[in-house]
């Protein structure tokens, strides 16, 4: 058996330590003669699971009461529907900023419930940087402000968090996530779906200040409404509960590892290697602006685009796997998550080297 090094933006590659516990426990989970997914989630075995990995997540990113944890599914996508069902108020208005592909899904997504301002844009710019917060123009006095702090298709970072005074910041970290310490008390809510750096597809993560529930209309679906969850222990109905496993096994690796302060010092040594090398080639080139670049997802173009489709098959061949660019951008992309050793990022700027000495 061997693994390659995965650069996928998502579903993403999982700590290799975590799947072979995960592989141990499949058919028998601790002497239960069971697996986790065939057990009922009410179970005393799962609830201690599922409070374990809610305890464990609190540890990492210092989350306090004052907020409730909620294990959803729907992915990322859903919560651009139930940011607003929960949180915009008839006749209220809410401000977005554009800066990227996944901005402005959740904009249009958030069109069809109310009013919303997008307060600042940087599509101008083809999303290559972040609009400076003096150029925002936010509304009187707006919901709540909605950004994404890591666009994952564009590799674009805000180097801040926004300051908006007593307005509920949101934020789908879905990409950035325990990737470096974040201080959760500034935030009114945070979400994220699980595929890129805390587990597998279909489980999504929301982290919300419990005065911010209880908001949703009369017609909001019981199953979209944050409320349910958070009065239901994320139980109200059959939770992701295999997912939530294995979520639970990345926060304790991640404890392992020393938490996402070490975690932060990893990943900046990854990005600022992968960029250094880029940016010390002319064959290799990247559009970001240099403050605004993602830790952990890098695009990268090869000066002549002829040469793509050879670059990914002899990047495969050499076990480094999906590195294509997103669609919509072209070229490359290499997603660097947590769980994406720095031993490959180390092999990868080799094999870029050797693929421009043979070909520049
Ligand atoms: C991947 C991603 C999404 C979409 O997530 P789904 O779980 O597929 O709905 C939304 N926002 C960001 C920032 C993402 O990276």
């Amino acid at each position: 058996m061997s693994r390659a090094y995965n650069f996928c933006a998502g579903p993403a590659a999982l700590p290799t330590a975590v799947l072979e516990q995960a592989q141990q426990e499949i058919l028998d989970f601790q002497g239960k003669g069971l697996s986790i997914m065939e057990m009922s989630h009410r179970d005393k075995v799962f609830v201690d699971i599922a409070e374990k990995a809610e305890q464990d997540l609190r540890d990492l990113m210092g989350i306090s009461d004052d907020y409730a944890v909620l294990f959803l599914q729907g992915g990322a996508s859903t919560q651009f529907a139930m940011v607003p069902m929960n949180l915009l108020g008839e006749g209220e208005t809410a401000d977005y900023i554009n800066t990227g592909q996944w901005s402005k899904k959740a904009i249009k997504e958030a069109g069809r419930y109310g009013k919303i301002n997008v307060a600042a844009s940087s599509e101008d710019s083809n999303f290559t940087t972040v609009p400076p917060q003096e150029s925002w123009k936010l509304s009187a006095n707006p919901a709540y402000l909605h950004y994404c702090p890591n666009e994952t298709i564009g590799g674009l970072e805000y180097s801040f968090i926004p300051e908006v005074g007593g307005t509920p910041l949101v934020a789908d970290m879905s990409s950035t996530i325990l990737s470096r310490p974040v201080d959760v008390n500034r935030f009114g809510m945070i979400y994220a779906g699980a595929q890129k750096n805390i587990g597998p597809a279909g489980l999504t993560l929301v982290i919300i200040r419990k005065d911010l529930l209880g908001k949703a209309g009369a017609h909001v679906p019981a199953m979209l409404n944050y409320q349910t969850h958070a009065d239901n222990g994320s139980m109200y109905n059959t939770p992701p509960t295999y997912a939530w496993y294995l979520a639970g096994l990345v926060f304790e690796w991640l404890k392992k590892q020393g938490g996402v302060a070490n975690m932060a010092e990893i990943n900046q040594r990854k990005a600022e290697k992968l960029y250094g090398f880029i940016d010390g080639s002319d064959f290799y080139s990247n559009p970001v602006e240099k403050i605004s670049r993602s830790w952990m997802n890098v695009p990268f173009v090869l000066a002549d685009d002829a040469l793509d489709k050879t670059f990914l098959a002899e990047a495969d061949a050499a076990g480094l796997l999906n590195l294509k660019g997103h669609r919509s951008v072209g070229g490359m992309r290499a997603s660097i998550y947590n769980a994406v050793p720095e031993a490959a990022v180390d092999a990868l700027i080799a094999f870029m080297a050797e693929f421009e000495r043979k070909n520049a």
